[in-house]
């Protein structure tokens, strides 16, 4: 079995089909992307994968678990992370604590302030951090507030705070979105390492097709629903269907 499996997956939002039979499968340490146009369903995949969402029906299964019906943290602490398309940030704490925040959640189940009364978790949970920020360049801004950073090195605090949980399979969901281009090169520079440091499993949802091209194993392509393929960069980039459908003929 592969790490993520998912079986004629669906979603129904009231009449919209969002998810339509999607079956996909991710092998441990692959980068595959996930693409296709404004609602075609790319984050609501990812939504139901990691339990915000409840699936109308379909299977999904991660390492041999079966997920569907688990809530969000039950489904971090398998191993499966994510980084947020929307803030998740604490603006008025510190870059570090917004990081410690996150490892404490997971070794715990949920936050407590009980925690710090614990003092071999803490160190843990500290030592985690620091190896996180170094690892998203973050080190010098570790104890400024989140709240005043700039746009891109908040994007990356939301990937810090994604890693912060130790997942096995992250998923990011349009990590570069609004930013700078050299905001975007050293994003994608921190998906290179991730993967050749840490190991991490990767789905990504990206609209920049060159960064989808440079950094994906596989691509799946969505559309109203329904994906419409599956394949290498090269296979993906001559496919009738992607091309009339997303790429622009
Ligand atoms: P994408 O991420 O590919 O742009 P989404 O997954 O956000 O697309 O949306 C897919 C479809 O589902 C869209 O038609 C969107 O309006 C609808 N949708 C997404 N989330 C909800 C929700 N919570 N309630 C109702 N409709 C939703
Ligand atoms: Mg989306």
């Amino acid at each position: 079995m592969a790490l993520l499996e998912t079986h004629d997956l669906t979603k129904e939002f009231g009449g919209i089909r969002a998810l339509d039979d999607v079956t996909i499968d991710v092998e441990s340490g692959e980068l595959v992307s996930l693409i296709g146009p404004n609602g075609a369903g790319k984050s609501t995949l990812i939504n139901v994968i990691t339990g915000r969402l409840s699936p109308t029906r379909g299977e999904i299964y991660y390492d041999e678990t079966d997920l569907v019906g688990m809530d969000p943290f039950e489904i971090a602490h398998l191993g499966v992370g994510r980084s947020f398309q929307t803030a998740s940030i604490f603006p008025e704490l510190t870059v570090r604590e917004n990081v410690t925040v996150a490892a404490f959640a997971t070794e715990h189940g949920s936050f407590s302030l009980n925690f710090f009364r614990r003092r071999d978790s803490y160190d843990d949970v500290h030592n985690r951090t620091d190896d996180i920020l170094a690892t998203i360049g973050l080190e010098e801004e570790a104890e400024l507030a989140a709240e005043s950073l700039p746009y891109g090195d908040k994007r990356r605090l939301e990937i810090a705070i994604g890693l912060a949980t130790d997942p096995d399979l992250m998923f990011m969901d349009e990590p570069t979105a609004g930013m700078s281009p050299s905001e975007t090169e050293m994003a994608v520079e921190l998906i290179h390492d991730l993967l050749a440091e840490w190991g991490t499993t990767i789905f990504l949802v990206e609209h920049d097709m060159d960064i989808v091209f440079d950094v994906s194993d596989r691509i799946f392509t969505l559309h109203q629903g329904r994906l419409i393929a599956d394949g290498t960069p090269a296979e993906i980039r001559d496919d009738p269907r992607v091309r009339e459908a997303y790429l622009g003929g």
